[in-house]
């Protein structure tokens, strides 16, 4: 308990999956979280939980793929709680499941846009702050797609490989101003992305991926997250942090 006592966490992505599980975590460990969403309703029901948990958060709805939305839930975050010690850039899409050749422009712009320059965005808004009041920990959602490649995905790899590259650069940029950054590549986890993903195949399909012989948990990565975000991990920064049951191991 009390891990993130203090703290206000920006969580993109929040009313699904990972995003709300680390909403949730966070919040039961202290931090006053904001959870980001292009649905208001799912990204309400996480607000919902968290406050009958006990905990503290608001519900700001913005498409991240939209620069003023980005500028916005950065915004609304300081001038709520009157600073931002974590951005969590969590959300993402999939994209079409298809070759190289396949793949059109309009998916491959799509794609990029969410998954890679909203944390571009994020980052060059919540930087700014984070100097001022002394530091601060950027965590993107990256993937183990960004490390090795994942047939019928190019967009969707380019982009994370994006991030972890991305995350490197910020932690030697703003690392003399306090700013943390690291990322989190998760392997296969249990999902409605992995649902959509995984379309017919049942989960069991996807235990080979893993040493560790199963699909991992959206509270798997939410730990991770934790981990990072929280002064416990102080002198670590531009980490790609794999929570992937082994899977890039071999
Ligand atoms: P998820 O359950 O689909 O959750 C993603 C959330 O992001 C959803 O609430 C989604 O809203 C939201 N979102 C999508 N586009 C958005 C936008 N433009 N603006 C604001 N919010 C947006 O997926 P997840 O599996 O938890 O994924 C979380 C992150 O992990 C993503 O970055 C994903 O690429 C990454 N990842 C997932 C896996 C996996 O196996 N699940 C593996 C590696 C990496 P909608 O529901 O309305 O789309």
């Amino acid at each position: 308990m009390d891990r993130l006592k203090g703290k206000v966490a920006l969580i993109t992505g929040g009313g699904s999956g990972m995003g709300r599980a680390t909403c949730v975590l966070f919040a039961r460990e202290g931090a006053r979280v904001t959870v980001v969403d292009r649905v208001a309703g799912a990204g309400q029901e996480t607000v919902r939980q968290i406050r009958d948990d006990g905990g503290e958060a608001s519900f700001v709805e913005a498409d991240v793929s939209d620069a003023a939305d980005v500028e916005h839930m950065v915004a609304a975050t300081v001038e709520g709680y009157g600073r931002i010690d974590v951005l969590f850039n969590n959300a993402g899409i999939e994209g079409p499941s298809v070759k190289l050749l396949e793949y059109g422009e309009d998916d491959w712009g799509r794609v990029i846009a969410v998954n890679l320059t909203a944390v571009y965005r994020a980052m060059r808004a919540a930087i700014p702050p984070m100097i001022e009041q002394g530091g601060g920990v950027i965590l993107s959602t990256a993937s183990v797609a960004g490390l090795v490649g994942l047939a019928r995905s190019s967009a969707y790899s380019a982009a994370k490989a994006g991030v972890i590259g991305l995350t490197r650069t910020v932690a030697l940029e703003y690392g003399p101003q306090n700013i943390r950054a690291n990322c989190i590549c998760p392997g296969f986890i249990s999902t409605p992305m992995l649902d959509r993903v995984r379309g017919d195949r049942p989960e069991s399909a996807l235990h080979r991926h893993a040493p560790l012989r199963r699909v991992g948990q959206a509270e798997d990565v939410a730990y991770a997250a934790l981990y990072l975000a929280s002064d416990e991990a102080s002198y670590v920064t531009g980490v790609p942090f794999m929570v992937d049951g082994g899977y890039v191991a071999g």
